[in-house]
């Protein structure tokens, strides 16, 4: 099980945004002497426009864009480039394990960087992110994805960019009413489940259960977890009263897909609980030969 970060991440940030550097940095000084930890390299200029426009690139550089949540942080297409590496190095760890008998724990991979991606569209900016790390990831690797969104947000983003694509199924749980308003009904690929605020660990993870039972089973190459943990009972923005335990639940659940598993950091505005959430969905995810 691999970890993909790099300090450069935490180098930038303003005061008072719940997206902060600190929560990273706790998030790593936690789990550093748990985990093997690699560095990413920046995503191509090539790898980004299998996702995002020319012009959504042009924006980012030049700092001309315009989001009350995702300030215009100096450098933050570097920043960004950087994240969505990570997401690309993680995926390609997780079907790539080194030797010849695997085991589930080295079929998995984890991205730990920031800024997060999944509110950002195909030409837009949005909620704290400025690229789609996953979406990224999952074209420019072009295998047949089961995306599974457990940020507390739903993906607009990504739904955007993979509605009707017929090589990716999307699947969110979230918070419902809630930012960005999105994700009421499921369209297409994209299969949406809302949620009350504080539903608790067994409505949750029952709704988990029937997303994954509702699939047709055998069609997918690989699973992507756009891994956010503000549904967590402490988080301040989007809690679902959920407790570490369910984050280790969901991360058994995937892990009996029996697919190469790659995890993004979304969310997750708790900065103390965010280390131990990540460690008990990656304790799950490993967990199937254990
Ligand atoms: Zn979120």
């Amino acid at each position: 099980m691999k970890i993909v970060f790099s300090e450069e991440c935490l180098n930038y940030g303003s005061p008072g945004h719940p997206e902060s550097p600190e929560r990273v940095r706790l998030a790593y000084e936690y789990l550093k002497a748990r985990f093997e930890f690699i560095g990413p390299a920046p995503a191509a200029e090539k790898d980004i426009l299998l996702v995002h426009s020319e012009r959504h690139l042009e924006n980012l550089r030049n700092l001309e864009f315009y989001d009350g949540d995702s300030p215009q942080y100096p450098d933050i297409y570097g920043y960004a480039c950087l994240s969505a590496g990570g997401a690309i190095t993680s995926a390609g760890a997780a079907i790539a394990p080194a030797g010849a008998a695997t085991t589930s724990a080295e079929q998995c991979a984890f991205s730990l960087t920031r800024p997060p991606g999944h509110h950002a569209g195909p030409s837009r900016v949005a909620g704290f992110c400025y690229l789609n790390n996953v979406a990224i990831a999952v074209r420019k690797l072009g295998k047949r994805t089961l995306i599974l969104d457990i940020d507390a947000h739903h993906g607009d983003g990504t739904q955007a960019i993979f509605l009707g694509d017929p090589s990716v199924v999307y699947v969110s749980l979230h918070r419902y009413p809630c930012y960005p308003g999105t994700g009421l009904k499921s369209q297409e690929n994209c299969f949406n489940y809302p949620l009350p605020p504080l539903c608790g660990d067994q409505a949750y993870l029952e709704t988990f259960k029937r997303a994954l039972d509702s699939l047709e089973a055998g069609g997918f190459e690989l699973v992507a977890v756009s891994a956010g943990f503000d549904g967590y009972r402490t988080d301040p923005l989007a809690s679902l009263g959920l407790t570490s335990q369910a984050y280790r639940k969901v991360g058994e659940l995937i892990s009996g897909l029996k697919l190469p598993v790659f995890g993004v950091l979304e969310g997750g505005y708790d900065g103390a609980a965010l280390g131990p959430n990540v460690e008990q969905l990656l304790l799950g995810l490993g967990s199937r030969n254990s």
